[in-house]
């Protein structure tokens, strides 16, 4: 007999087929001669319905003790369905009820909402919008490494404790194995030559710099890792642990960085609305009418591209009364974010070009050295989905930038070098996976696009 899922049954099982499936009972409706149970075991959004007949052996024991949320395991036939709804469904000749499930269990027929369920996380992946939301991430996941893949990109993985900043200084978790009831103190300071890797460390905010030193070997490598922010922002686009994709390219500048960016973000598009098209009507009913239709037309659409300096202009010039005034020199915010994306360029649009005392001392310096060539992508609905730039290859500079910055010519002895043998020019960005996740989706709250979201007061599953 065949194990199937659900999934496969629905979509290609032959009436009259013997099969053997399970999973957990969504409900169960009684009648005087049989039951009809829903059964969800996750491959796919739909149920199964399966008609057990009260004379089927162990009827009361395990058919009439499966309620809501029991596991169970079902033999029987495949038969075409006489109800609305499915095309097929099973007659039950066995079902053997796995683990039972009593009245207080708190996913019964009525929806919660998306707070109440974060409340709960060990079963909301139980509900629709669980289900729908992390077979799409499990997609879009395999889509990105699909199409680095098919890119001639070599994934990296980069490592997760560190003792470099990247560009996190303030924001990134400390990472120690000395006794903090106990420390070892030289001068009033600690100690940390005593501590584990003899020197502070921490956990990564982002593989870059690791990424730009396996591009000066492999010319195009990715990362796809966990990253790490303290920063104490509790709002509904940032999480405290982050996955991230990081692509880093030699010999690419930044035109060849953002066509690199806009591909990548249409493949993983085309890519989700192609095999999750059942989870994405589910978005498209409940979550963002239109999305769909919206995914669609961005995939064909060219991205604009504009600097910095446009940006501004188009903000001045919009009317609109930001709360944050806008003049030359400002860190975009949100709302200027979603003006220029939504009502300016009216679609996705890469910002260029920005002021350097606002972006990170890597970022290459442009002619007349007021601005970088540094790129965001923003989107519709939330605004900067990706950050990146051209890198700065000229040691000369980059020493300069450093020294600039207050940072330490000897922390970046290692990445000098990287200019000083066989430097190439090099670009690349990265993008927040779960930021990704609530544009493909429509879910407005990052802590419902990821399995146990870590935020300010929140570490336990
Ligand atoms: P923002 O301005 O939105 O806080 P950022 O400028 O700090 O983002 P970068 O350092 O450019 O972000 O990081 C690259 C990408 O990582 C961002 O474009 C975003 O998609 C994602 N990202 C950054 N911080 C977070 C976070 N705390 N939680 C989730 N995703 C994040
Ligand atoms: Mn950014």
């Amino acid at each position: 007999m065949n194990k199937e899922c659900i999934r496969n049954i629905l979509s290609e099982g032959k009436v009259s087929s013997k099969i053997m499936i399970s999973g957990w009972v969504r409900t169960r409706r009684d009648s005087k001669d049989f039951s009809f149970i829903e059964i969800n075991d996750g491959s796919c959004l739909k149920n199964l319905q399966v008609i057990a007949d009260q004379d089927i052996p162990g009827y009361e024991e395990n058919v009439l003790q499966a309620n809501t949320g029991a596991s169970i395991e079902v033999i029987g036939e495949i038969c075409e369905s006489q109800g609305k709804g499915q095309k097929v469904e099973i007659k039950a000749k066995k079902i053997k009820l796995l683990g039972d499930c009593p009245a207080d269990y708190p996913l019964q027929k009525k929806r919660h909402t998306n707070e109440f369920l974060r409340t709960i996380s060990h079963l909301r992946p139980r509900t629709n919008t669980f289900g729908a939301a992390f077979r799409v991430r499990h997609a879009a996941s395999y889509a990105i490494h699909k199409f680095f893949n098919d890119n001639g990109f070599i994934n990296l993985h980069s490592p997760i404790i560190t003792a470099s900043d990247c560009e996190g200084a303030g924001q990134m978790f400390r990472v120690t194995a000395l006794d903090i009831e106990n420390l070892p103190k030289k001068e009033g300071k600690v100690d940390f030559s005593k501590d584990f890797f003899g020197e502070e460390t921490s956990l990564t905010v982002s593989g870059q710099l690791e990424a730009e030193i396996f591009a000066t070997a492999f010319s195009k490598v990715y990362t796809f890792g966990p990253t790490f922010r303290a920063e104490n922002s509790n709002t509904t686009r940032h999480l405290a642990e982050f996955w991230m994709i990081e692509p880093e390219m030699a010999f690419c500048d930044l035109s060849g960085n953002m066509d690199v960016a806009e591909k990548f973000i249409k493949y993983v598009i085309d890519y989700v609305l192609t095999n999750c098209a059942e989870d994405m009507d589910f978005f498209n009913k409940w979550y963002e009418k239109g999305i769909i239709q919206k995914l669609q037309s961005i995939r064909k659409a060219k991205f604009a591209r504009i600097t910095y300096k446009e940006a501004i202009e188009a903000l001045e010039k919009s009317g609109k009364d930001f709360e944050y005034p806008v003049s030359w020199g400002i860190d975009l915010q949100t709302e200027h974010e979603r003006y220029l994306t939504e009502e300016y360029a009216k679609k996705p649009v890469f910002v260029t070009n920005y002021p350097k005392e606002i972006k990170a001392f890597y970022m290459r310096l442009d002619e007349g050295e007021e601005t970088v060539s540094a790129m965001d992508l923003l989107v519709p609905r939330l605004g900067e989905i990706i950050g990146g730039s051209q890198r700065e290859e000229r040691e000369d500079v980059l020493r300069q930038r450093i020294i600039d910055n207050d940072l330490s010519e000897k922390d970046y002895a290692w990445y000098l070098e990287l200019r000083k043998y066989g430097s190439v020019p090099h670009a690349g960005f990265g993008l927040g996976f779960e930021r990704l996740i609530m544009y493909l989706t429509g879910v407005s709250n990052i802590r419902d696009v990821i399995p146990f979201p870590r935020t300010p007061g929140n570490a336990r599953i």
